[in-house]
């Protein structure tokens, strides 16, 4: 068997072993510790325009807690962009809330104005002004932020920016993450940067983002004694993990180079390849860090997208179907959506392809390889 090529696996620097030793050697093993200070500031640092972050132990534990502060109860309604991981839309059913599913535009693959504009519109008629809207910057691509934000600011909701999968992505020179009323990232195992496992929260306001770091660690009032006004989560990271993050803060940069360097790989190898289609950022002002690189593929030409994904699992190599929208799985059927078909259509084209930053030019080879041999067109 030839050995494995992943869709998307840590890739560690040289800092990140020694902050966790240095972590061990102070016994700063507890959640929270000096380098969660330290990694909060290294990512408000990076993302600049004054913003706060609460560290946390997941991007889902993010969003829990910016619907939890944005009065999300139950009952209420929260817009979702569909085309998403599952994590986008779960913290709204955690809240007993209901999620309004919006489609996606075609240029950037992320939540359609126009389809938001229709959707505030028919839930106002129907009686219900929907308490937030989730907008999400899929595989590092940013959704079209100045009309998105218009919108919701016309109508006086707020924005939750999904930027789980964009850390080092910018919108008209603007770091995604920075543009909503909150905004969370994750540094799950397979994300540009990665800390095992923790996510974090952003926002210009200092007051939500001390809200979340009390309501994240069992919401204990001032007293000596344990006392509670609140609710409260087990939600912080630890310190060990967050040595790991600062570490990957250091690579940052080099990281989304080499993601972009995968996709213009990916390109200029299949530039032969009418029946392969690429996402390409719809103008300079939109800049991606293709966390994925993503392909279509016109299956018109003879091949298909689950013809490559099958070949390639043949080879041991990882690829898969884009995000299944959320208003087609079968745990939010009943939710209502709005939308003229576009998830639908990527979800049945698209693929993701093996884009570590860690890739080999050999790895990258037998992923191109395989894929023309799909099209008969190998010239090896
Ligand atoms: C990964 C991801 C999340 C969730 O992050 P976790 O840290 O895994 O909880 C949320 N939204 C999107 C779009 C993601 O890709």
């Amino acid at each position: 068997m030839k050995t494995k090529i992943w869709l998307s696996s840590p890739h560690m620097g040289t800092n990140e072993f020694n902050n966790i030793k240095e972590a061990f050697d102070t016994n700063w093993i507890a959640p929270l510790g000096p380098h969660v200070d330290g990694f909060e500031k290294d990512l408000a640092d990076f993302l600049g325009e004054g913003v706060h972050v609460a560290a946390l132990s997941s991007g889902t534990a993010a969003l829990h807690l910016a619907l939890i502060m944005l009065g999300v109860q139950a009952g209420d309604e929260v817009i979702c962009q569909s085309m998403t991981f599952s994590a986008s839309a779960n913290p709204i059913a955690y809240q007993g809330a209901i999620p309004v599913f919006v489609d996606s535009e075609n240029r950037t693959w992320n939540m359609s104005p126009d389809l938001l504009e229709t959707a505030i519109q028919d839930r106002l008629r129907k009686g219900k002004k929907p308490k937030a809207i989730i907008v999400v910057h899929l595989y590092g691509m940013p959704a079209e932020m100045d009309r998105i934000m218009e919108i919701a600011n016309r109508f006086d909701i707020p924005v939750v920016e999904d930027a789980a999968e964009a850390l080092g992505s910018s919108y008209k020179g603007r770091r995604l993450g920075t543009f909503g009323a909150m905004s969370i990232l994750s540094f799950n195992g397979n994300k540009i940067i990665t800390t095992s496992g923790g996510g974090a929260l952003v926002s210009n306001n200092e007051a939500y983002i001390k809200q979340a770091r009390f309501l994240a660690t069992q919401a204990r009032d001032a007293a000596p004694h344990y006392q509670h006004s609140h609710i409260g989560y087990n939600y912080r990271m630890s310190n060990i993990c967050a040595a790991i993050g600062r570490g990957q803060m250091d690579v940052l940069p080099d990281r989304v180079q080499q993601r972009r360097a995968n996709y213009t790989f990916y390109k200029e190898a299949f530039a032969k390849l009418p029946a392969i289609q690429f996402p390409d950022e719809p103008s300079l002002e939109y800049y991606s860090n293709r966390w994925l690189s993503t392909v279509l593929v016109d299956d018109t030409k003879g091949v298909s997208r689950e013809d490559i994904r099958l070949a390639l699992k043949e080879e041991n190599i990882e690829s898969r179907p884009l995000w299944k929208p959320m208003h087609l799985q079968p745990v939010f059927a009943n939710a209502p959506f709005y939308g003229d078909g576009t998830s639908e259509r990527l979800f049945e084209k698209g693929l993701c392809l093996p884009s570590g930053s860690n890739m080999t030019d050999e790895e990258r080879a037998r992923v191109a390889t395989k894929i023309k041999a799909c099209f008969k067109e190998v010239t090896v």
